[in-house]
């Protein structure tokens, strides 16, 4: 059976040590209460809940799945779900971050940010019910008008009503445009919308009393393609003008999804039958008025696959220390043992180290993108506020396809640790493979991912953001470059920062030419650019251990990032040189391929 144990000590080195987090929150009115004691006391708190209440349900979730009634469309989530979210609830969980005016504790994201971390280590299927809410919260306070904020905000808040996000169909996933649900104004300003939704995570549950969907159709007149949808909000139950819940909206779960891992998670196909709604932003505007809550759900995919990295490298951890097999090749190291501790041989380290650098880098740039956000929220400065915007939005991709396809890497490395007991199901490490690989899939593939960040972001604005992430990395050179200790990681860091702009120059050209140019550097492109960025969150926090070792701690802590950091810089970093190469060789080895693909 695995195990968890929450990183608070690793969570606080990047929290405090690294971003001194509690010091910019004294720049942000709202937040200028938040010091390290409570960020300290709240992630405390929730790894309690995590470890002691979501994770022992993660298993018999997986192997329980959710179950529908097809003649109630009735859903129920497996053994202990229902009442985990209840304590979650009672707990004021789901209010911790949201904004105190509809209710919320008005705490920081970064803070919820590790909350959710640890959570989805636990269990990212249960975790996934309270998750989808922010989202629609999200697109509620950004586009939502009064009646729909003070109808929805408070109760999704509260968590006695979760949220859905509603955009898949059938026909289409990536492209949008090709969506056929319809809404049809009726006379006194409500829509009634009629079609067909499928994967809809967390769709239909037992656990929460409504369910909020934001779903997007078109209006009879819309324009086709993706400038013809809108946003509409649908609840499971109608709301009455006091609140209550009214009668049953035909807004129905019609199947769930047999699927690879999340298992108790429902993934709901809905079909909506003349389902009553309201409109959500403006008509036809429902695109942007949804990419609030896909960019917060973006981060927060990336957030489930850092979760899963964590908990398998915790357990890989332990069996490696554990299983004998073998002597190392450098000679016997457990005499009193008939075989050495598989943690003896290089490559059994290298599958470990590889998932502990992905999960403390992938720690590290979540924290810092969300205290991004929050700047880019609450910061006083307007310049401040924009400019974290936008590093945000360039990070964002990056957050979603890197920290997935490392979590992919580092689960499966992780499993391999434990030999054949990995593939076997007790040992609960092939869940973690298993849960993990959607994360890859879902809020817009990591292929996707990959054109938005060199298409839209980079290109797209003629680098400008990357140059704003570039400076950073200037000034870390700049502080940094005369000390030798450091020049082991700033280094590598200042080489791929100089390539970045001559290599994004050279496929921004060619593609100038040939727009399937970038198409086939892309996926290359943002594996390079999540090194550049994890380069420069490992030379961070190697900055902060090797000062604090100077300053005589002997905390086997920082020796232990100095050394993961080393690991990161020998053996993951490289592979940039490799992806830069492959992203230049250009498309024509694709699509020439007519003969070899008939
Ligand atoms: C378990 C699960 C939960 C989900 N939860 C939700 C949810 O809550 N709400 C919701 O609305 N949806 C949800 N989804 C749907 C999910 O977001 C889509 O499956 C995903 O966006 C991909 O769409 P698709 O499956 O239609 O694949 P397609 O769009 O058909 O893509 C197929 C392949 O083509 C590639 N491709 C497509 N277009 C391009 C392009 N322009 N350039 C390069 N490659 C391209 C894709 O990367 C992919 O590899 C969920 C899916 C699953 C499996």
């Amino acid at each position: 059976m695995p195990t968890y144990t929450p990183p608070l000590r690793d969570m606080q080195f990047v929290l405090h040590e690294v971003f001194n987090v509690a010091d910019e929150f004294k720049a942000m009115p709202a937040h200028a209460e938040t010091d390290a004691d409570t960020i300290n006391a709240v992630l405390e708190e929730a790894g309690k809940f995590a470890a002691e209440v979501a994770f022992p349900l993660n298993i018999g979730g997986d192997t329980e799945g959710c179950t529908l009634d097809v003649k109630t469309h009735a859903v129920t989530t497996p053994k202990g779900f229902k009442e985990a979210y209840a304590q979650y609830v009672e707990g004021g969980w789901p209010a911790l971050s949201c904004d105190p005016q509809f209710g919320g504790q008005g705490l920081p994201h970064t803070v919820n940010q590790c909350v959710y971390e640890m959570l989805n280590s636990a269990n990212q299927a249960w975790t996934m019910y309270p998750g989808l809410s922010h989202g629609a919260y999200e697109a509620l306070v950004a586009h939502g008008t009064e009646e729909q904020k003070k109808t929805y905000l408070p109760k999704l808040v509260s968590g006695e009503w979760t949220g859905t996000m509603c955009l898949t169909e059938p026909h289409c996933g990536t492209d949008l445009g090709l969506l056929r649900t319809k809404a049809e104004p009726q006379a006194d300003g409500s829509y009634r919308l009629t079609g067909n939704k499928i994967f809809i995570s967390a769709g239909e549950h037992d656990m929460a009393e409504n369910i909020v969907h934001l779903v997007l159709a078109r209006l009879p007149d819309a324009p086709k393609g993706s400038k013809g949808i809108s946003l509409f909000v649908v609840p499971k139950f109608k709301v009455n003008a006091d609140g209550s819940l009214g009668e049953r909206n035909p807004i129905f779960c019609t199947g769930l999804e047999h699927k690879m891992g999340i298992h108790g998670n429902a993934t709901a196909q809905i079909a909506l039958d003349g389902a009553v709604g309201s409109l959500v932003g403006e008509p036809n505007k429902g695109l942007a008025a949804m990419f609030v809550m896909m960019n917060a759900a973006r981060l927060g995919v990336g957030n489930q696959s850092l979760g899963l990295t964590e908990v398998a490298f915790q357990n890989a951890l332990a069996y490696a220390k554990d299983r004998i097999q073998m002597r190392s090749l450098s000679g016997v190291k457990a005499k009193d043992k008939d075989a050495d501790p598989i943690i003896v041989h290089p490559d059994v380290r290298k599958m470990l180290l590889t998932a502990k650098a992905y999960a403390e880098g992938g720690r590290a740039l979540q924290i810092f993108c969300t205290l991004l956000l929050d700047k880019a929220h609450h910061h006083p400065d307007e310049k401040v506020r924009k400019n974290s915007d936008e590093l945000v939005a360039l990070l964002t991709p990056i957050v979603k396809a890197f920290i997935t396809d490392n979590g992919h890497i580092s689960t499966n490395a992780c499993m391999q640790v434990f030999g054949g007991h990995g593939f076997i199901k007790e040992w609960g490490m092939e869940q973690f493979v298993r849960d993990n690989r959607i994360n890859m899939i879902y809020e817009g593939t990591n292929t996707v991912q990959s054109l938005d960040l060199l298409g839209r972001k980079v290109l797209g604005n003629n680098g400008a953001t990357l140059k704003k992430f570039g400076k950073l990395i200037g000034q870390l050179v700049e502080e940094e470059g005369v000390n030798e200790k450091m020049a082991e990681f700033i280094n590598p860091l200042a080489y791929l920062g100089d390539q970045m702009t001559k290599f994004t120059t050279e496929i921004g050209f060619k593609g100038f030419q040939n727009p399937d140019e970038v198409g086939a550097a892309a996926v290359d492109y943002l594996r390079v650019a999540g090194h550049l960025v994890f380069a420069y969150m490992f030379a961070r926090m190697a900055q902060v251990a090797l000062r604090k070792i100077a300053e005589g701690s002997t905390d086997p802590f920082y020796t232990a990032k100095l050394q993961t950091a080393r690991f990161y810089f020998a053996k993951l970093f490289p592979e940039t040189a490799t992806l830069m190469r492959t992203a230049r060789s250009g498309s024509k080895a694709l699509m020439d391929t007519d003969a070899a693909l008939a």
